[in-house]
């Protein structure tokens, strides 16, 4: 059983499960250690952090910062980010007001094409979230303009699909600058994918821009994410050796889709994350407001 899980979405972002529920349901199947990692919120966290000590399991304070290179998004991780940081916060904000305006194009579009559904309606599907494209996609679903969730991103959201919109977002290398500021470790999320022919891609040239990206801050790469198999996870263990970076992994846990990993589905090796730790301590002194982490030995 794995015991440590570092990529979880809450409703704080476009997950299903609150907080203390995904806390709750992941100390139940057995988990340790689990990072709270938003899309572009660290609202979740606080309450994660709280659940995680009346559950026994260390939260580690977590974001994941949507960010846009040439025709493709770059995810960036940031671990023990100080969740209450002021600068971190109001530009995470700005980047959520940007998914409403997008929401909201992205329903007019929807109308005009005759899939009409509500934007109120979206954002009651976000609740108290970052409003995000499953919300707009779960609106369709019940509308009954497409079948499935991922009907209604092949036929009308998706990338290439005719109601998507961009929508405001940072670099790569300045989502590391900013979780850096708010002395959190920044790491490169899900950075490979498989074409159509099963071959292994990236959204820009990893080993030019590892480089980039760890001079602006970067300290670890994911390796084990839900779908990657030994060929991808022996590529990227050799990508983190050559640029000297540290190896995470997770679920990316949304609670969404039927099909999807539960939490902890995916290995994470225990060292990983001593190693964070590690790096957390050697740059920050070693005091922080993230939960205790268990002794050596304890997990794995
Ligand atoms: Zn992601
Ligand atoms: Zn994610």
């Amino acid at each position: 059983m794995n015991q440590v899980d570092l990529h979880c979405h809450t409703t704080a972002s476009d997950g299903v499960l609150s907080p203390a529920a995904l806390v709750a349901r992941g100390a139940g199947l057995g988990l340790k250690v689990i990072a709270i990692t938003d899309h572009d919120s660290t609202d979740g966290v606080a309450e994660a952090m709280a659940a995680g000590t009346k559950y026994g399991v260390v939260v580690i304070p977590g974001v994941e910062i949507n960010t846009d290179v040439p025709g493709s998004e770059v995810h960036i991780l940031g671990y023990f980010v100080d969740h209450a940081d002021s600068a971190l916060n109001e530009t995470l904000l700005r980047l959520r007001d940007g998914r409403v305006d997008r929401a909201r194009r992205m329903a007019e579009l929807l109308s005009a094409m005759g899939a009409p559904v509500r934007f109120e309606r979206i954002l009651e599907l976000a609740g108290d979230g970052a409003v995000c494209r499953p919300h707009v996609a779960r609106a369709l679903v019940e509308a009954g303009h497409a079948a499935t969730f991922q009907d209604a991103f092949e036929r009308y959201i998706g990338r290439n699909g005719p109601a998507y919109v961009e929508r405001l977002k940072l670099t790569p290398l300045e989502a590391c600058g900013l979780i850096r500021k708010a002395r959190g470790l920044p790491v490169l999320a899900h950075p490979v994918y498989f074409d159509h022919f099963g071959k292994i891609k990236a959204a820009f040239d990893l080993d030019r821009g590892l480089v980039q990206l760890k001079a602006a801050g970067l300290v670890g790469i994911e390796v084990y994410y839900p779908g990657y198999d030994a060929i991808a996870i022996e590529y990227l263990l050799s990508q983190a050796r050559v640029h000297g970076l540290l190896v995470t992994g997770g679920t990316d846990f949304h609670g969404i889709r039927p099909n999807e990993p539960d939490l902890g589905d995916v290995y994470v090796p225990t060292k990983a994350v001593r190693r964070l730790r590690e790096a957390w301590d050697s740059q920050k002194g070693g005091t922080g407001t993230y939960g205790r982490l268990p002794e050596t030995g304890t997990v794995g």
